[in-house]
């Protein structure tokens, strides 16, 4: 199982708290949104996952194993991010096997995995290109080209399409579904999007002030808001 296990969470950066003992399961397959409106504290929820920054207080769970002392490359996570952050001087090939050069897979496997990853999606054209060569929903594509060829546990993305146009954005938003139906990995992703939380989720948790409002399906949450601040910010009529 790799569900991921957030227990009394809290995130001082000196004196001030940003997250406020933070509670939420994620079942292992399951794709989670994180949603609220900006500074409320979602990308800080997903570094303290990542490891990217360490908790105050609290605990995290990876597949059931605690991890608040493991170095973020020790964790089974792969995380996208919304610049992408492609390396300019690589090729989309040398992109996607970069990190398992680091960690030292071997050439022949390095290749075979990346040949995979290109498969599922769409990139088998565009592997000698290099990032400047590319358009904006390719960059995404190899983002997720880096994330997936290291098999992890648990996929981390934060707001991955918010530099895309409308129409792109929506034609991500289902190759990105496609991609969690095919490979089923625990899935946590970030927006400020009530709409791209509501056609992609599994469980949406809504964060206001580094507290969780409310967690639960997209119709629960729509239908049955337990706070105003849910009613609102879902958009249902209260
Ligand atoms: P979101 O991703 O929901 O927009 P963030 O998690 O980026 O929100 O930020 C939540 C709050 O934490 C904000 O008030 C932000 O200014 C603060 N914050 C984030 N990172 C740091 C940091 N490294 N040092 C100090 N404050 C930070
Ligand atoms: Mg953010």
């Amino acid at each position: 199982m790799a569900g991921v296990s957030i227990h009394k969470v809290e995130k001082r950066f000196g004196q001030v708290r940003v997250i406020h003992g933070i509670d939420v399961e994620i079942e292992d397959g399951a794709f989670v949104v994180l949603v609220g409106p900006s500074g409320c504290g979602k990308s800080t929820l997903l570094r303290l996952i990542a490891g990217l920054e360490d908790v105050t207080g609290g605990s995290i769970r990876i597949g059931g194993q605690e991890v608040n002392d493991m170095a973020p490359k020790d964790r089974d996570i792969a995380m996208v991010f919304q610049n992408y952050g492609l390396y300019p001087h690589m090729t989309v090939a040398q992109n996607m096997g970069f990190a398992l050069k680091l960690s030292g897979v071997d050439k022949a496997e390095i290749a075979s995995r990346v040949d995979n990853a290109a498969g599922i999606l769409n990139l088998d054209a565009l592997l000698d290109r290099y990032p400047r060569q590319l358009s904006g929903g390719q960059r995404q594509r190899v983002a997720m080209g880096r994330a997936i060829v290291r098999n992890p546990q648990v996929f981390l993305f934060d707001e991955p399409l918010s530099n895309l146009d409308a129409k792109l954005r929506v034609q991500m938003r289902a190759e990105i579904k496609q991609l969690h139906q095919r490979l089923k990995v625990t899935t946590v992703y970030v927006t400020h999007d009530q709409i791209e939380a509501m056609t992609m989720a599994d469980i949406i948790v809504v964060m206001h002030d580094g507290v969780v409002k409310q967690a639960g399906a997209p119709l629960e949450l729509y239908d049955r808001p337990t706070n105003l601040f849910v009613a609102g910010f879902i958009g249902s009529p209260a």
